[in-house]
């Protein structure tokens, strides 16, 4: 059902405690701690300017690492109070706490439109306990609680549903913001009955981690593009040799029960019919080479598809009207085994550009758009990563089933 957006609210003069996801990666760098990679931050933009148009004060929680409970320096969220200031040309407001008295004088300080900042929620071990106590301290001083951090709706944590509970049971209001809508409507809604033909492109390590995501969307798509190390189970599971390729022996039935129920639906599942091949020796990888067959040698690894394989999958892309896209197709971290996965980029970025709809569901698929400038040439990029995958098993999200109903 759908949920309440910030678009449903009045908030003129409320105190909106809004969830964020601004779990940003930071470095070290002569004594201060830099943010890296903005993106999460910029995501939660449209939400604040909605929030700010309407008056509201902008009270926000966020998680920065894991600090488990204690106030470890490093994981302190005031440079993103910075950095937010910067990219919206407005003051950010900092509280040393999320709870407390510093959080109260700070939000009771708050005029209409204006945004303050409060300390990490996880050097609290209640957030992530859900301890309801402390989810009644963070609704203590605010009116209306927006969660717009779907990369933190998949665990049930004081600050994500807690609060919401609190706030509900007093009659409250609590709504996804922009950014969250966006997600649900991109990885629930879009893919409820997508567009045919139904490209699916999976990737990666484990075939564990993504088997629901398989076994779910073989009910919808027409075709499955399997890569990364995970096409070596299923390679396993067809009798093929795999050499020292990373694989999940234990899996093999959960891939061949996959491979079954395709032909049964007939769904053309695709895997690789040429790999890159290394060897590590000494911690580094040696001696790249192209395998053309379906067997792989003894001593060494499959590290990413082959050109004929990147042909044969780009070819399915191409003709696709929906495509969902998660995992590389190779060790894409070394340049050497990124041209699968830069392929298959290229294709989803072409066939977008030709109307097709494409859905990246997160984690290094989106690096892989981003380190080839392809990002803006994709219909969505997911911010979740454990979100994303929970959401497209299609699991009910704690973080959202707790905001009210339409
Ligand atoms: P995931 O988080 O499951 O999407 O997996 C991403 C990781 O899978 C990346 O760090 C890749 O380096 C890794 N990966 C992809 N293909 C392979 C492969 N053939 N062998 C080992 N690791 C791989």
């Amino acid at each position: 059902m759908a949920k309440l957006t910030v678009n449903d609210l009045a908030l003129q003069g409320k105190r909106v405690f809004t969830r964020v996801d601004y779990n940003v990666p930071m470095e070290e760098s002569n004594g201060a701690m830099v943010i890296n990679d903005d993106t999460r931050i910029r995501a939660t933009l449209p939400t604040l300017a909605a929030l700010r148009a309407q008056g509201a004060r902008i009270v926000l929680a966020a998680h920065l690492g894991r600090p488990k409970g204690e106030r470890v320096a490093s994981m302190s969220l005031r440079p993103v109070a910075d950095k937010l200031a910067e990219l919206t040309g407005q003051p950010v407001a900092f509280s040393d706490d999320c709870v407390g008295e510093a959080a109260e004088a700070a939000i009771n300080n708050l005029q209409d439109g204006e945004m303050l900042l409060l300390e990490n929620v996880r050097y609290h071990s209640c957030e992530e306990a859900n301890d309801s106590a402390f989810a009644e301290q963070l609704a203590a001083n605010v009116d209306v609680f927006v969660n717009d951090a779907f990369g933190a709706a998949h665990r049930a944590h004081a600050s994500t549903v807690g609060i919401a509970e609190v706030i509900t049971a007093r009659g409250g209001q609590c709504a996804a913001g922009l950014l969250m809508e966006r997600e649900l409507q991109f990885l629930g809604e879009e893919l409820k009955t997508p567009d045919k033909p139904f490209v699916v492109i999976l990737g990666g390590a484990k075939v564990s981690d993504k088997i629901k995501i398989i076994d779910r969307l073989l009910e919808k798509a027409d075709t499955i593009l399997i890569g990364g190390a995970m096409a070596y189970t299923f390679k396993l599971a067809l009798g093929k040799s795999v050499g020292d390729s990373l694989v999940e022996p234990d899996k093999v039935d959960i891939a061949q029960a996959a491979l079954d129920k395709a032909a049964e639906r007939g769904v053309e599942f695709l895997l690789p019919s040429d790999n890159l091949i290394s060897q590590m020796i000494n911690g580094k990888w040696a001696n790249p080479e192209l395998n053309r067959a379906e067997d792989i040698p003894d001593g060494r690894e499959g590290v990413d598809i082959g050109p004929a394989t990147a042909a044969r999958y780009a070819e399915a892309i191409t003709g696709a009207k929906t495509i969902l896209w998660n995992g590389p197709m190779g060790i894409f971290e070394d340049d050497r085994f990124a041209k699968g996965t830069m392929a298959v980029a290229v294709a989803v970025a072409a066939a977008t550009g030709a109307g097709a709809v494409s859905i990246i569901g997160g984690g290094d698929s989106v690096k892989a758009l981003n380190q080839n400038g392809l990002a803006g040439q994709v219909t969505f990029m997911s911010t979740g990563g454990g979100a994303s995958l929970e959401f497209l098993e299609g699991n009910e999200l704690p973080g959202v089933a707790a905001l009210t109903e339409k």
